[in-house]
């Protein structure tokens, strides 16, 4: 067997890893780079591997910076299988083909600016959607051959809707009297307690995994617990509401978008906050909304919310909004409010505009659920800036502004630790993918601790023989 990390090595984004087994090659993710634009560009437009070789690709989850090149495999003649859970192949569906929009912006941008060697985008919105040809949608713990001799179990990773940890159980025929070896790939670990999905199951084998590819986002972080993250909204619904203030929430359109929806409802039903509107107001938030209603196999059934109601996103107070009319008609809105519109970062989408609109005045407030990349509206906000720039015009800032850290989807240093703990026996070896230097090193050190002889953190492209 042989590991090469392609992607996510030494970084957080663009996750995708071979591995070979014998005359076979699995790919693990097909991620996207993202991050400056044109860095991220040119990693992306050259693809490391002849597409034609691979047997089938492995997906752990519906995030772009893992499933974001799988419409370059398709276009560039990949012809096999690509395995994902049921709601990842659905959120799959709505988030590719946004992707490949944002592709065909991209290309416009670069061509004028003259900096575009290319003659067409990445992969158009149209490529996009012939990925779900390639789709074969296997449930959580039901394994299945996905290649002779390599068996694939699928565990729950708590991280979004659809997100899977991979384990691989290895037909091995070898010396050692083992019949089988066992590759686990964490995909993104989430978190126990987040609301709608389940926790983190970490795949634990009959004996240990004998080669652990693990993510280290924030494995030198400790993050807020989801519970006291409910009762800060709450609290802060309820400050803003007194003073009849708008409250905007920049949020990611998947997953974070249904949370603050699921959460509300909760607070609503236990009458925790008053009973104001709420807009979602994201046609992509509002799409894969859809998406999650499909999916309640993926809900936690332990949540009272999840056991007490048929539709966790249709309440009176909730109203989906579609159109750039309906959108624009919320600015002349009198009375307090809740606005929860993309981007996550207020970097653009609709939010600008509300922001615009909003942020002059003291009774509104601003709340961050999500992490804010430096540089971005989202993160100058958060430091304080009483002066921003939006649409290319300064507007002053009389809104208040808070953050709540709860909600982040990523295991913190003590849920990696839980996670890696929950595998059973520590692994023979592993690898550490998916983090900045800080967060790979602090892993590293972590796994060494919970007794893994063998801990490596691979550069792209550097082969490992297993
Ligand atoms: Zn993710
Ligand atoms: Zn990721």
């Amino acid at each position: 067997m042989r590991l090469t990390c392609w992607g996510a090595a030494g970084e957080v984004t663009g996750s995708m890893h071979l591995l070979e087994i014998g005359p076979r090659r699995l790919l693990l993710d097909a991620g996207l780079f993202q991050g400056r634009r044109e860095e991220a560009r040119r990693k992306n437009e050259h693809f490391p591997l002849d597409v034609h070789d691979l047997d089938a690709v492995v997906v752990s989850h519906a995030h772009i910076d893992h499933t974001g090149r799988l419409p370059l495999l398709v276009k560039l003649g990949f012809a096999g299988p690509i395995f994902c859970t049921p709601a990842t192949r659905d959120l799959a569906s709505v988030m590719l083909p946004d992707s490949g929009f944002i592709q065909e912006k991209d290309f416009e941008f670069l061509k004028k600016r003259g900096h575009n060697h290319l003659a067409e985008p990445l992969y158009t919105a149209h490529d996009a959607t012939l990925v779900a040809d390639h789709m074969v949608s296997l449930p959580y713990e039901r394994p299945l051959d996905v290649v002779p001799g390599v068996r694939l179990t699928y565990t729950d990773a708590g991280h979004m809707l659809g997100s899977a940890s991979v384990a691989l159980d290895v037909a091995d025929g070898g010396a050692g009297g083992r019949a089988t070896r066992r590759v686990v790939f964490s995909g993104d670990i989430g978190r126990w307690g987040l609301p709608i999905i389940r926790d983190p199951k970490p795949p634990r084998g009959s004996g240990p995994a004998d080669v652990l590819i693990v993510e280290s986002t924030y494995a030198n972080r400790v993050h807020e617990s989801p519970v006291e993250a409910q009762a800060m909204l709450a609290e802060h619904v309820n400050r803003v509401a007194k003073r009849g203030g708008k409250i905007f929430i920049p949020a990611f359109a998947i997953e974070r978008a249904q949370e603050l929806i699921y959460e509300l409802h909760s607070l609503e039903r236990d009458h925790a906050i008053p009973r104001i509107p709420i807009y979602v107001d994201s046609p992509l938030a509002v799409n894969a909304t859809d998406v999650f209603r499909l999916h309640p196999e993926a809900f936690d059934r332990s949540e009272r919310l999840v056991r007490e109601t048929d539709d966790l996103f249709r309440f009176p107070l909730v109203k989906y909004v579609r159109s750039v009319e309906e959108s624009k008609a919320l600015n002349g809105l009198r009375g307090p409010a809740i606005i929860i519109a993309a981007s996550g970062m207020a970097e653009s989408g609709r939010i600008l505009h509300h922001l615009r609109n909003g942020v002059g005045d003291s009774r509104n407030l601003v709340l961050i659920v999500g992490f804010q990349a430096s540089y971005t509206l989202g993160h100058k906000l958060q430091e304080g800036d009483k002066e921003v720039r939006i649409y290319g015009e300064m507007v002053p800032v009389r809104a208040g502004v808070a953050t709540i850290g709860g909600y982040s989807g990523h295991a913190d240093r003590n849920e990696l630790k839980r996670w890696v703990e929950g595998l059973g026996e520590p692994p023979r070896r592993a690898f550490v993918v998916h983090g900045e230097t800080e967060q790979l090193q602090a892993m590293a050190a972590l796994l060494t601790s919970l007794g893994v002889p063998r801990v490596d953190i691979p550069k792209p492209g550097e082969p490992f023989d297993l």
